[in-house]
Order: structure tokens, then sequence, then C-alpha cells
């Protein structure tokens, strides 16, 4: 039998979602990301499919999907360009972007529950973890990790499954989404203070939540410290049948909208973690999608250690 691969799904549409010229979240990152981690071995590059509106459905309700559809400007102009808050937009594209990370996190868990890859990483833009059921957010449309979630569960039968967040964002979109869901285990690390304000270890939804805030200027001890004492030991006590990673590269020193200052080998260390936590307790099931990371030379060398980790 062949080695199983990690497989890494990706689409150009993901390239069409346009915020505009001087915004962090461009293009150019998952062109950094695939720079990156091209002729890593054990890999293989599939293309992204669209999701379902079913899908989707999962985790939003029809009436904002149908929103975000009748909204999409057209033309091709910056004119055109749709302000959904301060700094997360719709252009021509963003809905195929959006649908392309969906897609390609549900055919990622479709993918490891077949037995047909050890693991996936969705290299997919705009990232998704601010968005909550009804609303966009923080560069964020559609919460592809939440829909992943909830599509194992429905088409896999996947009992538990646990979203791991390193992002140096709080996830306060899929927090919400799960606050009240005692099957899904939510395990956030992020700076605090910092957007969007949430992420206190006070926030425990129905004891499904567990937020791990860090200070500002806090690095590889701290990290490491939080995740093995708090974070890890959750999840094995949680026991899920598929864990997720909401993967944020942001966190690394080098990147300009946080303060934590991670290198790439903490990006290996908690992905390795998190791989020999599922390699003995879940089939190795692991199932990760890029969230933020704003600097092209940290994303791409972190995204490359996270995707070595992913290969074992
Ligand atoms: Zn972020």
């Amino acid at each position: 039998m062949k080695p199983m691969k990690t497989l890494i799904l990706h689409h150009d549409d993901c390239l069409k979602h346009d915020p505009g010229p001087r915004h962090a979240e461009s293009p150019a990152r998952v062109t950094a990301v695939l720079n990156g981690i091209r002729n890593i071995p054990d890999t293989e590059l599939l293309p992204a499919p669209r999701a379902t509106e079913a899908q989707l459905e999962l985790a939003h309700a029809p009436d904002y999907w149908k929103r975000l559809l009748e909204m999409e400007p057209q033309r091709k102009d910056p004119q055109s360009r749709i302000a959904l808050d301060a700094d997360t937009y719709l252009s021509t594209g963003s809905i195929d972007a959006t649908l392309r990370g969906s897609g390609a996190a549900c055919f990622a868990v479709d993918q490891v529950f077949a037995g047909k890859a050890k693991n996936a990483f969705c290299a997919t833009r705009p990232p998704g973890h601010h968005a909550n059921t009804v609303t966009a957010m923080g560069f964020c449309l559609l919460n592809q990790v939440a829909v992943a979630a909830r599509h194992a569960q429905k088409a896999h039968g996947a009992g538990r499954v646990a979203i791991l967040d390193f992002d140096v964002h709080h996830g306060n979109g899929t927090q919400d989404i799960f606050e009240d869901s005692p099957d899904v285990l939510f395990i956030s690390s992020h700076q605090m203070p910092l957007y969007p304000g949430t992420g206190y270890p006070e926030e425990t939804g129905c004891g499904n939540i567990l937020n791990l805030p860090l200070p500002p200027g806090a690095g590889s001890v701290e990290f490491r410290r939080t995740w093995s004492n708090n974070g890890l030991p959750a999840l094995e006590k949680f026991g899920p049948d598929l864990v997720i990673i909401s993967a944020g590269f942001d966190a690394h020193l080098s990147d300009p909208l946080g303060q934590l200052e991670l290198d790439d080998e903490d990006y290996g260390w908690i992905t390795s973690e998190i791989c020999a936590y599922a390699d003995a307790n879940c089939g190795a099931r692991v199932v990760s999608a890029l969230e933020g990371g704003y600097d092209l030379d940290a994303l791409s060398s972190a995204s490359a250690a996270h995707v070595i980790a992913l290969t074992g």
C-alpha cells in the first residue's frame, strides 16, 4: 500500500477576492503559501471544489448567504467594491473565492474520512474564523472550519469534532457558532488585547470553549506552555473523531497585525503535537485551513513548517 499523503487544496478562484490595493488580506497571500509549500515531499495538490449551498447552510443562515450573493458586485472596477464592515469587502469574485474555501474544507474532510489522505491543508482565502452564522467580519465571509465541522458530523457521522485555532486573533465567529454545541470543542490561543476584543478565559460556552489569551510580546515559551498545559490536555480529554485547525500565521514575530513573537518552529511544533494526538487517537484525521498571516515571507515559511509537520 502506498503511504498516504498530505493533501493540499487550492483553486485560483481564491485569487479573485479583491479587498483593495492596500488591504493586508491580499491575493498575494495564497501565492506566498503555495510558493512555500510546493515541492514538500509526500504532498499532493488537488483543486478545491465549490461548497454546495446545503454545506454552507450547515453553519450559515440561508438569508445571510443569499444576501451575500445579491450584494456581490458584477463589475470589475474598484468603485463597485462593497464594504461589509470597516475592513471586510465584497468584490467581483469574492463569492467564488469563499465557496472554494468552504468546499476545500468539506472535500478535505471527505478524503480523510475515506482514508484517501493522511490529512489535508486548505491553501484558500479569504479567512473565515471571524464570520458567524449571519455576519461577515474581520476579512471573513464564510466560516470554512465551522462548515467543515458540521459537514463531518452530518456526512460522516463524526460524533465529536475539535477546532483548534492558533491565529493571533480570537476566532469569535467560530466560538459564536458552537457555543451551545457540546459536540464541538473550540480551543483558541490568541493575543489579548487585540481585535476582535473577545476570547477571555471566562467565555466557556457550554463547557466546550477554551480561550488561551497571550499578552503582547509573548513568544515561543508562553505559546508552547499554554498549549502543553491547557490546550492539548483539553483536546485529549474531549476525544474528538476529527481535528480541524484554524491555521493563522499572524502570531509570527514578523507579522504586522499582531505583537506575538512565534517563529516557524513553533508552527511546526504545535502541528506535530496535534498530529501526534490524532495519530494515536482519531485515525490521524486532521484538516487544516488557512486563516490569517500578513507578512508574505513569514506566511510562506511558517505555512511550510506547518505542512512539513502535517506530512510527518
Ligand atoms: Zn488573524
